[in-house]
C-alpha cells in the first residue's frame, strides 16, 4: 500500500509561505509514494533509535520497526492509517546566527510539528522544496514518538535520516531544486531542533 501525506493544519503562514510549505508537502508525499521508500528506510544505518511510546519505557527500533512505523502513518496515539499526517505550526525562532541554527521545536509525542518562519522563508527564496520535505518528515517523527539523544547533534539518528531519505528518494526528478547550502545547514552544521528526548524516566 502506497504511503499517503496529509496537510491537517497550517497555522502561522502568510499567502507565500503557505504556497511554498504546500509544496513541500506535495514533494514528501511523492517522496514517500516512492515504492523503494520503505526498502530505503530499512536498509539506511542509524546512530540511534530512540523511540518513546506514550507510555512505558523508550526502545531502540530496528530499521524494519521505523519503516513499518513509518508504512502505517501513526502519530503517538493515532491508529494506523497509512496517511503520515501533518499539523504544523510556523513560528519565529532566531535566525542563523555563529554556526547554529534553530530549524523547529516539537514536542516529543505531540502536535503541531513547529518550523522556523526563517526556515520556509529560506527555502522558498532559494526554491529548495526537497529539504523542507525533508524537514517536515524529520518534525513528524518527533511527533511520532522518535527524538534525540543524547542530543541534537547526534546526526544519523531516526529524525535526521528520514529527512535525508527524502532528499535522495526525489534527487533523480527534483535534484536541481536542491540548494546545497541549505542541505549543509541540515546536516552538516549543529542545528537544534528542540526535541532532545527530555522524556519521563530519561536521565
Ligand atoms: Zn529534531
Amino acid at each position: 500500500m502506497t504511503i499517503a501525506v496529509a496537510l491537517q493544519t497550517l497555522a502561522g503562514a502568510d499567502a507565500r509561505q503557505e504556497a511554498f510549505v504546500r509544496r513541500a508537502v506535495e514533494r514528501l508525499g511523492e517522496a514517500v509514494a516512492r515504492p523503494d521508500f520503505v526498502v530505503r528506510i530499512e536498509s539506511a544505518s542509524y546512530t540511534q533509535t530512540r523511540w518513546a511510546p506514550g507510555k512505558g519505557p523508550w526502545r531502540a527500533l530496528t530499521p524494519a520497526e521505523i519503516a513499518a512505523r513509518v508504512r502505517s502513518g501513526c502519530e503517538r496515539g493515532t491508529e494506523p492509517d497509512g496517511t503520515i499526517d501533518l499539523w504544523l505550526e510556523l513560528i519565529d525562532l532566531p535566525p542563523p546566527s555563529g554556526g547554529k541554527q534553530v530549524l523547529g521545536s516539537t514536542a516529543l509525542g505531540a502536535t503541531p510539528s513547529r518550523t522556523a518562519r526563517w526556515f520556509v522563508d529560506l527555502c522558498a527564496e532559494r526554491g529548495d522544496a526537497l529539504n523542507l520535505a525533508g524537514h517536515l518528515l524529520h518534525e513528524w517523527a518527533h511527533v511520532s514518538g522518535f527524538y534525540h539523544w543524547p542530543d541534537n547533534r547526534a546526526r544519523g539518528d531516526t529524525a535526521y535520516v528520514l529527512g535525508r531519505l527524502v532528499r535522495e528518494a526525489l534527487e533523480d526528478r527534483h535534484g536541481n531544486e536542491i540548494d546545497p547550502e541549505i542541505t549543509a545547514m541540515m546536516h552538516d552544521v549543529e542545528t537544534d531542533c528542540g526535541c532532545h528526548g527530555e522524556v519521563e524516566g530519561e536521565s
